[in-house]
């Protein structure tokens, strides 16, 4: 009886045992997973008035938390004017600071502590209209490379542009930052070898954009990895601009996307555009690690098309689907490019093609527009088999898309 006793104590006991450690080690879990999220802080509380970053930082928020991959927080300064004294963030506890801020001066304490932050290793992105901050503060104009407005000129550095496969220091008098009307931008790949550009394709469109040209700064080590062409016919510098380029300071990293103006109503294309938020979660993550883990999507636009992310991250498929549906001449493509990449981009076995023929088999068979249909027909005279010839054999009579399901029959059986 004792010895039962004693044996049901020792089990207790290493049942317990067992189970507090399982408990531990699950929370110690926990905790790792939140350790090796990166910590990001975006800095904002003043703006020129061409710009609002009350919109644009929590759009910014929400494109890094939706990787997984980011902690966010916000340290927002006193309106412009007011006493700044009490404006301390601790950049150190951060692993990347993310500039959407242009207004007064920090504190002197607050400046110190940014130079040493990045001096010592700390990342910095620098977004659109940051670049336009302290024209004055050297070592804030080291850091980001170039800037534009507020009085830049020749004093703060060369031009810096992209021309015959090189990049152009030009120390022509002149003012610091210039933008043509927004339009579509064509943004190439300059470093395709940088971790930030890997797996990108060399050039694609970005959704309508103010971009800036004519940007002026030392630029000591820069690395540019894109450009945009900066179009003289919508009033633009004719030159290709920086768009995407690196900063080394100290031991400290910049990531500089002149993209993403946000203004007014909206919607804010240009932050919605998949191009800027794949560079900017792929940048960020480079500025505060040294690498970039983060996959490129699968429908990356090209330079057939921009596509737009309206809740910042791609359209479920079904989604996706019914906007295609929509789809008239006029309209962007960038649905259709988006199937298109989707399926291009996908693994390509017999089952993910079937899936993705039955899909466009769905969109003929349906009340899509003429139009819609259309440019189904051309995808599916790449990726259609004799699954699709019932439907499109159907569609030969629709005296609007008869020829173009003339000629998918065609492609498919010949
Ligand atoms: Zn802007």
């Amino acid at each position: 009886m004792k010895q039962k006793n004693i044996l049901q104590f020792i089990a207790i006991a290493v049942f317990s045992i067992v189970l507090f450690s399982s408990c531990n080690s699950t929370k110690e879990k926990i905790i790792n997973v939140e350790n090796a999220r990166i910590k990001a802080l975006i800095v904002n509380g003043q703006m020129n008035k061409s710009h609002d970053d009350k919109q644009s930082s929590p759009i910014l928020e929400k494109i890094l938390e939706l990787t997984g991959e980011f902690n966010v927080e916000i340290a927002t300064t006193p309106p412009q004017g007011s006493d700044m004294s009490n404006f301390k963030p601790q950049f150190s506890n951060y692993d990347v600071v993310i500039l959407d801020y242009v207004g007064d001066d920090w504190p002197e304490e607050t400046k110190t502590n940014f130079v040493n932050y990045v001096q010592d290793g700390g990342g910095v992105v620098v977004f659109h209209a940051a670049d336009n901050a302290f024209p004055d503060w050297k070592e804030y104009n080291e850091i980001i490379g170039l800037g534009g407005w507020k009085g830049r000129n020749e004093k703060n550095g060369p031009y810096v542009y992209w021309e015959n496969g090189e990049i152009v220091r030009n120390d022509t008098i002149g003012r610091g930052g210039k933008h043509g009307k927004q339009t579509p931008v064509l943004i190439e790949t300059r470093n395709p070898d940088h971790p930030i550009m890997k797996g990108l394709p060399t050039a694609w469109i970005h959704a309508k954009d103010e971009l800036y040209g004519d940007l002026r700064g030392p630029a000591n080590n820069i690395d540019i990895l894109a450009t945009g062409f900066s179009n003289p016919e919508t009033n633009g510098t004719g030159k290709n601009e920086p768009a995407l380029f690196t900063i080394k300071y100290g031991k400290g990293r910049t990531f500089h996307t002149v993209l993403g103006h946000v203004n007014g109503k909206g919607p804010h294309v240009a932050v919605e555009c998949a191009g800027f938020i794949t560079t900017f979660q792929r940048g960020v993550e480079w500025a505060a690690t040294g690498k970039v883990t983060l996959p490129v999507p699968a429908e990356f636009p090209n330079a057939a098309s921009w596509i737009l992310w309206k809740n910042f991250q791609p359209l479920s498929l079904e989604d996706l689907v019914e906007a295609i549906k929509d789809y008239n001449l006029d309209d962007s493509r960038e649905h259709i490019s988006a199937l298109s990449l989707r399926i291009r981009n996908s693994d390509q076995k017999p089952e993910t093609l079937e899936m993705y023929e039955k899909v466009m088999i769905e969109i003929i068979e349906s009340n899509a527009t003429n139009d819609a249909k259309n440019l189904i027909c051309r995808e599916l005279s790449i990726w259609g088999s004799e699954l699709s010839v019932p439907a499109l054999e159907k569609l030969k009579s629709n005296k609007d898309c008869g020829e173009m399901a003339d000629y998918a029959l065609q492609r498919i059986q010949g």
